[in-house]
């Protein structure tokens, strides 16, 4: 994907979610400092019945997203898991999965979840070295294991995305775990900013400066991959994308791992259901929407009055309510409301300040017209 990538126009993102992600059980055998499903070993016994479940994802594919996801806690604690991917699959769904690194994760189970549907596979890695990587996750040999299943899901022909969590820990790293990634073969690099809530520590969050330099080595990263690098809870690498856009075509048409520019946040093409049926508008956003054992997915998505108010931009609050970059940025919710308790109010890491506020500062005109116009 290119600069000039971007979402079909016809695409509503109020009426269709870009991306589904269900969290299918918070069971999982890691135990790392950052989770933000503050994960368990044990099953809750109030999770998605497998009926439940297939109702579920009878619901999805009426809304018929793009991307749909299963994710945990680890979903391989799920005995049923097979049974639904393979249900989702006949929907017409291409499943994706993001498993946990523990010994269920096994080549026999990456060719079971291959065989029953699952289109892509999302594998964790948080550092360059077993030392940094296995700190993260809480238990020794987590990296070997990863290493491990990304080299089985080369062999076995199943797509594999890296996601790794950005904290302070690990914000000098990211050019070292890039080349531990660069030696398979993978479809995509995605960076999750650290969002304080779960198990997340407010003192693990990069300030906004760190944002803002980790963003320029993304950039300078994806120059040089032959796969996508983006990011999660951080929309304004967006910004950052667009203020860096080189002015001609033939340089832009370089960047092959830059990100297309979609308009997606919380709430606003985005929706999650947590494991016992909540809607969220993000799994690091945890306020409900609604139930789907009481409400479907679609009319919760569309019409209730948490997700039709975060997808409004004039709702925003702070800087993010007047920045040019509002509707393509919009700042990560989540954090504002991990930090604030205010879902709507301005992503507390950011540095950019508006053109207004920069007007009104210095006494001159905080000039007009089309907001976009200069981005
Ligand atoms: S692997 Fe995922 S679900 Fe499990 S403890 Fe880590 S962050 Fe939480
Ligand atoms: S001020 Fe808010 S909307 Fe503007 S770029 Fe920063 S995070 Fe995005």
């Amino acid at each position: 994907m290119s600069y000039s990538d971007s979402m079909n126009p016809n695409f509503d993102l109020n009426r269709t979610p870009l991306v589904v992600i269900w969290e299918v059980t918070r069971a999982c055998d890691l135990a790392c400092f950052h989770c933000r499903a503050s994960a368990q070993p044990s099953r809750n016994p109030l999770e998605l019945s497998t009926r439940d479940a297939k109702q579920l994802i009878d619901d999805i594919a009426e809304l018929d997203p793009p991307i749909f996801i299963f994710t945990g806690g680890d979903p391989l604690n799920r005995p049923d898991i097979y049974e639904l991917v393979h249900y989702a699959s006949m929907k017409y769904l291409h499943p994706a999965m993001t498993p946990s690194a523990t010994p269920l994760l096994t080549r026999d189970s990456l060719l079971e979840l291959k065989r029953s549907g699952v289109h892509r596979l999302a594998l964790s890695l948080d550092g360059p070295t077993p030392e940094l990587h296995d700190s993260f996750r809480g238990v020794a040999g987590s990296f070997a294991q990863t290493l491990e299943a990304m080299a089985w899901c080369n062999a076995i022909g199943l797509p594999v995305q890296i996601n790794t969590t950005v904290s302070k820990r690990n914000l000098g790293e990211l050019e070292n775990i890039l080349a531990v990634v660069r030696q398979f073969r993978i479809v995509m690099w995605s960076l999750f900013f650290m969002v304080p809530t779960g198990r997340g520590a407010q003192e693990d969050m990069p300030s906004s400066e760190e944002f803002e330099d980790a963003f320029e080595r993304l950039l300078r990263m994806s120059r040089n991959v032959p796969f996508k690098i983006k990011t999660t809870e951080a929309p304004h690498y967006r910004r950052f994308v667009l203020q860096h856009r080189p002015k001609s075509k033939s340089e832009r048409n370089k960047g092959n791992g830059v990100p297309g520019i979609m308009p997606v946040n919380e709430g606003k093409g985005f929706v999650f259901i947590s494991h016992t049926g909540e809607v969220q508008p993000s799994g690091f956003l945890p306020i409900s929407a609604g139930n789907v054992r009481d409400r479907k997915l679609a009319d919760i998505y569309r019409n209730s009055e948490l997700f039709c108010q975060l997808r409004d931009g004039k709702n925003l609050k702070g800087k993010c309510g007047i920045c040019e970059f509002r509707d393509i940025c919009g700042g990560s919710r989540a954090r504002a409301y991990a930090i604030s308790g205010d879902s709507l109010a301005q992503d507390p890491c950011c540095v950019y300040q508006p053109r207004a506020t920069r007007a009104a500062s210095t006494n001159s005109e905080a000039g007009g017209g089309n907001p976009t116009a200069s981005i």
